[in-house]
């Protein structure tokens, strides 16, 4: 605290990242990155953007990116935002879409950073509990609120919504936006996007951190109705003109067209989640139903926290939030079938 802090910053509570130690032979399983690389025609285009046109602003619309996403999803161009990471997409939602006098509702067991953006743009919000089995309740988002927002799968849980739930959200708050923030959902969810045709108040948020490895280039989008995006450039062009710069087009480009790899590799983590839920369940874990590339599991007689720690002490991370309902669970992000190997081989010792 210093007295030359503003009120707004004084009153933040930030965001807490998985860490990112900088030891080697790490196990990293905290954060959800993809364990395979990127496209090799990712790396390509950087190389091929990496030059004298670096001294150029980038492309403040980023229009080719835009194309790209909408060639993808069979939608417009101008359906689609573009930003640095879905984090920056998300936090230009809640202060243009998501701001209202009624509360935003969103589930109490869910993405961390949706309370540290209503503390950062002042939005009145309300969190509504998961049922017993971290499942959401369509119903309990029928009351009169300013916005609706949950990942989906949903984040720690894993766990996924049919999209005829989501349908009966979007039609129960025709004068709300419902965002749907799909980060995970190439691991097995279904995407919304179709429904955007349909419903003018839906907005799907993705990003290219996870299922197309690319976390360290920060690209992130929206995709809904023209008049939402318009909201979130109104907000982008009053914040930063040039979110993505050059690389991040290019790259975000080439892994947008490389279909291949986008298939072989999430597939790939797919598998190695089924084989890691068999190998936990038969440890004693209950795991959660996922469809991300992370699972969401506890073992009834040992605590989470010690396990965790019996973990690190191995050089194998995984995450562990210290919060009500979820204290005794632990997130373990599916890695190559070695890095799934030495967390069950490590967790076998430990609990011997
Ligand atoms: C990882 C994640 C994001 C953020 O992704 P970036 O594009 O890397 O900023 C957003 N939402 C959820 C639920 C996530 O897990």
């Amino acid at each position: 605290m210093s007295r030359y802090w503003s009120a707004v910053v004084r009153g933040l509570t930030p965001y807490v990242p998985g860490e990112q130690p900088k030891l080697p032979n790490l196990v990293k399983l905290n954060t959800n990155e993809n364990p395979y690389g990127p496209s090799p025609k990712v790396l390509e285009a950087l190389r091929a953007e990496t030059g004298d046109t670096l001294r150029l602003y980038p492309d403040p619309n980023a229009d080719r990116l835009k194309e790209a996403v909408a060639a993808c999803f069979a939608v417009t161009p101008k359906q689609v935002f573009v930003g640095n990471g879905s984090d920056e997409v998300l936090a230009h939602v809640f202060l243009g879409l998501l701001k209202h006098d009624q509360p935003l509702l969103f589930p109490d067991i869910t993405y961390s950073f949706y309370p540290v953006y209503c503390g950062l743009y002042d939005v009145e919000h309300q969190t509504v509990p998961l049922t017993d089995a971290f499942e959401i309740r369509t119903e309990d988002y029928a009351r009169p609120n300013g916005g609706v927002i949950f990942p989906n799968p949903n984040a720690p849980t894993g766990r996924a919504l049919p999209l005829a739930d989501i349908e009966k959200i979007l039609a129960a708050n025709p004068e709300s936006v419902v965002v749907v923030d799909e980060a995970y959902v190439d691991f097995g969810g279904e995407t919304a996007i179709p429904l955007v045709a349909k419903y003018p108040n839906l907005l799907v948020v993705q990003t290219l951190s996870k299922s197309r490895s690319l976390a360290g280039l920060r690209v992130g989008f929206a995709i809904g109705h023209p008049d939402l995006i318009e909201a979130l450039e109104r907000v982008k062009n009053s914040f930063n003109s040039y979110p993505l710069d050059r690389l991040a087009i290019a790259g975000a480009v080439a892994a947008m067209e490389d279909k291949a790899h986008f298939e072989q590799t999430r597939q790939a983590v797919i598998r190695s989640r089924e084989a890691l839920v068999k190998e936990l369940a038969a440890l004693g874990f209950e795991v959660l139903p996922s469809a991300a590339n992370f699972i969401f599991a506890r073992h009834p007689q040992r605590d989470a926290g010690e396990l965790a720690a019996a973990l690190r002490s191995r050089s194998i991370i995984v995450r562990h939030f210290r919060q009500p309902r979820i204290e005794q669970f632990l997130r373990i992000t599916v890695g190559t079938d070695a890095q799934c190997q030495a967390l069950t081989s490590a967790l076998r010792e430990i609990l011997r």
